[in-house]
């Protein structure tokens, strides 16, 4: 009798074991999509491994076979297992993650069970055909030399960090490596960090490799992204991928190079659900596993990364120049204190910056205001009592969107919503305070639509487009927004972290950073690196092409010296500086990090399950390495509360033995009758 094991895409411990009917056992292979009983619904499930043994009455019978042919292979079978285990998460959670929901949609699959004969998938792109050899780019010098070093480092190391100032022409380098890669007959997976990113790159690598090139991401249609998966199983599998953080999921018949764009971006790092995985440093298993090759590339790279670069665990590559001699921009810092106590602030863009806007749309060029928060104010206040709404269930306050839906000109415009940035939840602005009835409700500070209205005054005759999470729900909406700035149709972009990473726009001669502080007074120890990294970048969209390019940074805090080497752009400065810290405080790069959550409807058995796990700790660490049970900064969210503990390692530490120890941990917890109902999981490299 053959038994099968197989794991259900749901956060189940382990796997499940049933008996193969005789009817299924011929065709029956490890990786296939299944479909099996549990107590009484049905579930698609994923076979693991198959065994002969005596039969087994107490086994229930799999139901029926999905699809003809193995869906997921050994090796992500292999990674999906150490995902689960590095990122202390169930297989369940990883194949979660890592199926199209198609694939978990059990009637849709019995449905389809039901066909005999597979179609032929029907994936097409937003089609680009290839431009003629000769129309294509030469590489630079520069360019010629950092390829070729890449290789040599390739050979000494599987990983490679290519470290370009913005606007170099890293790309162009990719692009190189991809045809040589393709020439070998290898296929190659192209990360970026975000869709916007995709839209341009589609447009750019279409270029050159035309109907070779599949795209993923989560506005893809489920079905579109199912039969890309099914295409890369099949002799038609596109050679080349480019994709958001979940393309590291994806079957591959024979990986050559892993490039993982902006690799210090943080929105690589799932946060939740799990597995919450950092899809570089998946990569970097992958390309272990399958022995690819993986080139990490970043104008300001992960501190982690350039740690390893400097030991000589990564190789080593840079380019420090832009490409054609353009300039880098210079960066001028405006402090806003002082603008504010000479009364020099009319509007929230200061003098210098409402000057150098003005001249550069009128001259035909274009600018970007870079300001990390969306909706209209983060906060609304009375007047009076000083009354602020608050989200019902978390303790937030909530944001102050005047746009429905984050869209112009629709039904609501004027009147608004109140929207809670962490649950989602809306609700009415309110007619009067609930407090003291007062009519008058203020709204304090800045988020991207009030930088809009406000720039709508400053600049009546500009163009302006607002791109954020609320303006690009779909992914038409991100395409437009994108072609309309680079064609010119719109000439002053206002948005969020989105505007920062990577976009290529010729005609950006200003960039201007606003309230540079929030960034720069966020309580976590990566505050400074990510403002590092993101003011960099987002400098870096200014003066690609036609001219030098001029970045205004708003700031009260001028005299920071992570402000001073973002407006010298000194990696070299800062990386010293800020490693300084790490070592002197125990944290990554110097020591790995796993943040311990526990979560309760009731604050008093948060309180108690996260005592109960520091106390059942402590004796095992260092003194030091563990801190906390503390309220995180938001310290409720969706009725939940919550208490976080940090676990320090030494950064060489194996790290089976403390995986081990907090797992045990848990599971005496969770089975306390009086901390019933308490949620507990961990993050690994948090970041
Ligand atoms: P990075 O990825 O380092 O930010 P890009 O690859 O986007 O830089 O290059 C910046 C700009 O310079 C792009 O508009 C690109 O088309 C152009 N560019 C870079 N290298 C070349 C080249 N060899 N030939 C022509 N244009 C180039
Ligand atoms: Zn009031
Ligand atoms: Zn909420």
């Amino acid at each position: 009798m053959m038994l099968a094991d197989v794991i259900l895409p749901l956060a189940l411990q382990g796997s499940l074991t049933y008996r193969v009917p005789a009817t299924l056992a011929p065709q029956v292979r490890v990786g296939m999509l299944v479909i099996v009983p549990v107590r009484r619904k049905h579930y698609t499930a994923i076979v693991i491994s198959t065994r002969e043994a005596e039969d087994q009455s107490t086994l229930r019978d799999m139901t029926s076979i999905v699809e003809p042919l193995p869906l997921v292979r050994p090796e992500q079978l292999r990674l999906w297992r150490w995902m689960a285990q590095y990122y202390m998460c169930t297989p369940g959670e990883v194949a979660k993650a890592a199926l199209p929901a198609g694939f978990k949609d059990e009637e849709k699959m019995a449905r389809r069970a039901a066909k005999t004969s597979q179609s032929v998938p029907d994936f097409t792109l937003p089609t680009v055909k290839p431009l003629p050899e000769q129309l294509r780019h030469q590489l630079s010098e520069a360019q010629e030399t950092a390829v070729q070093q890449i290789g040599e480092a390739w050979d000494k190391t599987p990983v490679v960090l290519l470290h370009g100032v913005t606007s170099s022409g890293k790309t162009e380098v990719y692009i190189r490596l991809i045809q040589e890669a393709l020439a070998r007959g290898e296929q190659v997976l192209y990360l970026v960090p975000e869709i916007a990113l995709t839209t341009q790159l589609t447009t750019r690598l279409g270029k050159v490799f035309g109907e070779q090139m599949g795209i993923w991401h989560s506005k893809f249609t489920d079905k579109q992204r199912m039969d890309l998966w099914r295409r890369q199983l099949t002799p038609e599998a596109y050679p080349l991928v480019l994709g958001v953080r979940s393309a590291v999921f994806l079957p591959w018949q024979r990986l050559g190079l892993i490039i993982v764009d902006e690799e210090h971006e943080q929105s690589y790092k799932q946060q939740d659900p799990a597995p919450r995985y950092h899809a570089r440093d998946v990569a970097t298993v992958i390309g272990q596993m399958l022995q690819a090759h993986v080139l990490l590339g970043s104008a300001t790279p992960a501190l982690e990364t350039y740690t390893n670069a400097k030991q000589g665990k990564y190789g080593y590559v840079t380019l420090t120049q832009r490409y054609g001699g353009v300039e880098m921009p210079e960066i001028v810092v405006e402090n806003m204190k002082e603008l504010k106590r000479k009364k020099l602030l009319t509007s929230p863009f200061s003098p210098r910056l409402t000057e150098e806007t003005r001249d550069a749309l009128r001259e035909g060029q274009q600018a970007i205001f870079f300001q990390n928060r969306r909706g209209y104010s983060p906060v609304l206040t009375c007047r009076s009592c000083g009354w602020t709404p608050k989200c019902t269930r978390c303790d937030v306050s909530l944001t102050f969107h005047k746009a429905k839906d984050g869209y112009e000109g629709t039904r609501d415009m004027g009147r608004g919503t109140l929207r809670c940035h962490y649950c989602g939840a809306t609700y009415q602005v309110p007619v009067k305070c609930p407090q003291c009835g007062d009519t008058e409700l203020r709204d304090i500070g800045y988020g991207t639509e009030k930088i809009e209205a406000a720039a709508k005054a400053v600049f009546p005759d500009a163009r302006i487009q607002r791109m954020d999470l609320d303006t690009t729900r779909s992914r038409r909406s991100y395409e437009e927004i994108i072609t309309d700035f680079q064609a010119g149709k719109k000439n002053l972009l206002v948005g969020t972290q989105m505007v920062t990473k990577g976009l290529d726009f010729g005609r950006v001669r200003v960039v201007g950073i606003l309230h540079a502080d929030q960034m720069l007074t966020q309580p976590d120890f990566r505050a400074y690196e990510r403002s590092f990294q993101m003011l960099s970048q987002v400098a870096g969209r200014a003066g690609r092409r036609s001219g030098r390019g001029r970045v205004i940074l708003q700031t009260s805090q001028p005299e920071l010296p992570v402000v001073q080497h973002i407006v010298r752009n000194d990696y070299e400065a800062f990386y010293a500086q800020e490693m300084e810290e790490r070592q002197l405080f125990r944290y990554p790069p110097c020591a790995r990090i796993i943040y311990i959550y526990v979560k309760s409807p009731k604050d008093q058995v948060a309180e108690t399950a996260a005592r109960v796990m520091a106390d059942m700790l402590r004796p095992y660490l260092q003194p030091g390495d563990l801190l906390g049970p503390e309220r995180p900064y938001v310290a409720r969210v969706s009725l939940q509360y919550i208490r976080r503990i940090m676990i320090k390692t030494d950064a060489t530490a194996p790290p089976t033995d403390i995986r081990r120890l907090l797992m045990g941990a848990r599971q005496y917890i969770v089975q306390q009758p009086d901390l019933k109902g308490v949620n507990i999981y961990f993050d690994v490299d948090p970041v």
